[in-house]
């Protein structure tokens, strides 16, 4: 028996996440230029980062040979006032994908399960399966989380259901009603982690005033991320808003400098730069609409959705996938979501679009 072998067998048995394909790496492996690659493959902001942001980044670099502030006080500070919420109930990540594996971490021995929908975002059997948790997989109904199955499957050891809205690689919503109800039916003692990374996308009269939620139910914790709208992929930072309790226990088992000073400088003054966020949003929308005229025209089937993506149906979605990268067009194939034959589009910009439009009517023969 060598070393490894003898690793728990739920963490050998993890099937690592597959991130979308760098531009870089694309570049060496069919030697094009990267300034003629474009990169529509991990729903990132295609107006980059926020000036404001910018700016915030440059003043911190001097200080760069100190710690980073441990307890996130300017961030929070900022987040407290844009959310209406106290400082005590957010809880910082590198990331949301970390405060998701907190939430994990803080709640889920081996001897819980967690539930959570089919076509889901990833990193939620990911972050139970490296507890050794049992991760209970309830089937999606017209690729949308179905909350009544959910509901039905939480067992008297889940302690965590994961819940995306909007969800990620199908773009699918659930309305505010609908949202609530499956929330108060949830029993107290499990943790519903409402994941809003994409949150900031929708237009207002979908939006959910999911935060007055938190007052009635101490067992919810929203997680939403800076690396979308606010443009910042690249320097991981996500939160976490919940109930004291609920966040002091997630700080306790958070390395204590998980989010870094560039990091959380460039957070604060990104959440203060609305014309940037207003600008991100109408884009995706115009592109929403571009992105799925095109979609239509070429008579492809795709799921109508709130994020800043979405997802077609192709004949052979692999060779499509391999066809749109010798083009220099990366988006994102999905079989290791269940979802063989359809692909994942980010927006971005409308000649970025129109690009990808064009190969992929190329790419499918048409
Ligand atoms: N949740 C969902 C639904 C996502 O799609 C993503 C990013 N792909 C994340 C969380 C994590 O994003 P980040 O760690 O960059 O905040």
């Amino acid at each position: 028996m060598n070393l490894c072998d003898l690793a728990p067998a739920y963490v050998r048995s993890i099937a690592p996440y597959q991130p979308g394909k760098p531009i870089s790496e694309l570049a060496r492996e069919i030697g094009l230029d990267e300034a003629n690659i474009i990169k529509l493959a991990s729903n990132e902001n295609p107006l980059g980062v926020s000036p404001k942001a910018q700016k915030a980044i440059r003043a911190v670099l001097d200080g760069l040979a100190l710690y980073p502030d441990g307890n996130g006080f300017e961030l929070k500070h900022a987040l407290s006032r844009h959310l209406g919420v106290g400082m005590d109930q957010l809880v910082l990540g590198n990331g949301s994908n970390d405060v998701l594996e907190l939430a994990a971490r803080a709640f889920l021995a081996p001897s819980n399960s967690a539930v959570y929908s089919q076509h889901a975002f990833a990193v939620y059997p990911l972050a139970v399966q490296a507890i050794g948790a049992a991760g209970i997989e309830v089937p999606a109904k017209h690729f949308a989380h179905d909350l009544d199955a959910m509901l039905k499957a939480v067992r008297a050891d889940t302690r965590i259901v994961f819940v995306a809205n909007p969800n990620n690689p199908t773009g699918t919503y659930a309305l505010a009603d609908e949202m609530e109800r499956f929330i108060a039916a949830v029993p107290a003692q499990v943790l519903i982690v409402l994941d809003e990374a994409y949150n900031e996308y929708l237009r207002p009269e979908y939006r959910a005033d999911s935060l007055a939620w938190l007052k009635k139910y101490h067992n919810l914790l929203i997680t939403r991320t800076f690396s979308k709208v606010y443009g910042l992929a690249g320097l991981r930072v996500g939160y976490a808003v919940g109930a004291p309790a609920v966040v002091d226990l997630l700080n306790r088992v958070r390395q204590p400098f998980n989010v870094n000073s560039i990091s959380l400088a460039a957070a604060a003054a990104a959440l203060d730069d609305h014309a940037f966020v207003r600008k991100s949003h109408e884009l995706n929308l115009a592109g929403m609409t571009q992105l799925t005229a095109g979609l239509k025209q070429l008579a492809l089937e795709y799921i109508p959705s709130f994020g800043n993506f979405v997802t077609f149906k192709v004949n052979n979605a692999a060779s499509v996938f391999q066809k749109l990268l010798k083009a220099g067009v990366i988006v994102r194939p999905i079989a290791g979501y269940g979802m063989p034959d359809w692909l994942r589009v980010s927006i971005g910009l409308e000649t970025e679009n129109a690009r990808f439009l064009t190969s992929l009517k190329q790419a499918i023969g048409g």
